[in-house]
């Protein structure tokens, strides 16, 4: 499990849409929220759309994996297709916020934990006020939260700065090849080549 945050506006989007280029074996965790749907966005591509009641509703019935209220909003991972996904032996990217990434590490801290960075505040702004679909005050608001998440940074292994598309997907990218080769992970996957381990 890849899970992949970073302030509104960083282009966590646009990055994912490029891995997803880049990584077509790699499967994309599809959230629900109770935000209204951008101009281009999709229903199941980019998000399920649901009421409030709705998404009580998947809380109540334990079909979420994480959630977490962001700028108003609910945002949440279902559950079934990530565990489908992980059984299957795939690999699954979440991009979600810091409290969901969070929630997401109790339960499986052998998840890989990425943050993206903007370049600078400045960038950051431009890019959140760039989007034109954001009023001045959740501009504001976006900003602050940004600052906020920025600082959880520590609770993340690897942090990938978005200069560039093409190269900080790279970076992900590497991140997630370096990433299957750990010993750990090849000691379990191979445990037949390996009879004889050597505990220290
Ligand atoms: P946006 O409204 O810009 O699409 O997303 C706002 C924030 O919600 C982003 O930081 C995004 O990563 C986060 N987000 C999207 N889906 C989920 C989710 O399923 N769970 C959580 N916790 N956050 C999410």
């Amino acid at each position: 499990m890849i899970v992949l945050s970073g302030p509104s506006g960083v282009g966590k989007g646009t990055v994912c849409r490029a891995l997803r280029r880049m990584m077509p074996e790699l499967v994309y965790s599809v959230s629900a929220t109770t935000r209204a749907p951008r101009a281009g966005e999709a229903e199941g591509v980019d998000y399920y759309y649901k009421t409030r009641e709705q998404f009580q509703e998947m809380i109540e019935r334990g079909a979420l994996l994480e959630y977490a209220e962001y700028v108003g909003n609910l945002y949440g991972t279902p559950r079934e297709p990530v565990e489908r996904t992980i059984a299957e032996g795939k690999d699954i990217i979440l991009e979600i916020d810091v409290k969901g990434a969070l929630q997401v590490k109790r339960n499986y801290p052998e998840g890989v934990f990425i943050f993206l960075l903007p370049p600078s505040l400045d960038e950051l702004r431009q890019r959140i006020s760039g989007r034109g679909t954001e009023t001045a005050a959740v501009i504001d608001t976006r900003m602050s939260e940004a600052s906020r998440e920025i600082g959880m940074i520590t609770e993340y292994d690897y942090a990938v700065v978005n200069d560039e598309i093409e190269a900080a997907c790279r970076r992900i990218q590497s991140i997630i090849t370096a990433e299957h080769c750990r010993r750990d992970r090849i000691v379990k996957e191979y445990s037949g080549l390996m009879p004889f381990i050597h505990k220290a």
